[in-house]
């Protein structure tokens, strides 16, 4: 017997880097997992045919965490497939650029997906989890919103939102056996900071006295907890995996 068996899992940008690594985590602890993609469906189908051949269990989903009516026509056709348990809103992007310059749409597009996109699919999950009187929800912030970033005012905003949403909403929902907890991840290997140049990974190597960047299944190590059972008395808290760089 698994821990998570019988449950389900919805992880958003489930296809690659860190949503990857959640998902196959959460897979191995026994969840039906959802694997949420936007843009990758060759990624996402990657992830589920991994799961099962593991011996897990697992769906590929495609919709934009950033449209409400995708969002809610998804987590209605979800709902009949298995009533959600669990919740991951790690779907996220950047648009880095200095204040000054930064167009409007570089702000709203961050926000929409990093910020609104967790709050639509919260709503979309939490009258059910109210019913059923348990619910896990993490989200997946980051050191940026905690200690921000020259050039990412927008990503900086949306990270640290997700932290006054998620302590918010775990007030509100823990009297229905709903946790929500965030991770806040410090610089991981993934698609999002390959694209960094060297010096600038040299850089950030420099600050982080464990000296190397993490993994995504660092980070997914952190989310099998908050979403365990262990875990049951611990809400509206953030967990920063970053290596010593913030110490929050
Ligand atoms: P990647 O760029 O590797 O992957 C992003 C994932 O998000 C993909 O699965 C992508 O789907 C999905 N996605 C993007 N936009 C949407 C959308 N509108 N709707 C649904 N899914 C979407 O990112 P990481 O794994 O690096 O980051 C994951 C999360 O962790 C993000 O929230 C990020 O901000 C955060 N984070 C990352 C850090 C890092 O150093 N990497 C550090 C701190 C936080 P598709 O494959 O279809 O494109």
């Amino acid at each position: 017997m698994k821990c998570l068996d019988g449950k389900t899992a919805v992880v958003t940008g489930g296809s690659r880097g860190i949503g990857r690594a959640v998902c196959l985590r959460l897979a191995a602890m026994g969840a039906l997992v959802v694997v949420n993609y936007v843009s990758r469906p060759d990624a996402a189908e990657e992830v589920v045919d991994k799961i099962v051949e593991n011996g897990g269990k697992a769906e590929a989903w495609q919709f934009n965490v950033a449209e409400s009516s995708e969002v809610m026509a998804a987590f209605k056709d979800i709902a009949k497939l298995a009533p959600v348990d669990i919740l991951v809103n790690n779907a996220g992007i950047t648009r880095d650029g200095l204040l000054a310059m930064m167009k409007e749409d570089a702000w709203d597009k961050v926000l929409d997906t990093n910020l609104k996109g967790a709050y639509l699919c919260m709503k979309a999950v939490s009258r059910a989890m109210m019913k059923s009187r348990w619910g896990r929800i993490v989200n997946i912030s980051s050191v940026i919103g905690f200690a921000g970033n020259g050039g990412q005012t927008n990503y900086a905003a949306a990270k640290a939102g997700l932290v006054g949403l998620t302590r918010s909403a775990a007030k509100e929902l823990a009297s229905r056996g709903i946790t929500v907890n965030g991770v806040a991840p410090g610089y991981i290997d993934t698609d999002m900071t390959r694209g960094l140049p060297e010096a600038v990974t040299e850089k950030i190597l420099a600050e982080i006295p464990l000296n190397s960047l993490g993994t995504p299944e660092d980070v997914a190590a952190a989310v099998a907890y908050l979403v365990s059972d262990d875990a049951g008395y611990v809400t509206g808290q953030f967990i920063h995996v970053n290596g010593g760089m913030f110490m929050g």
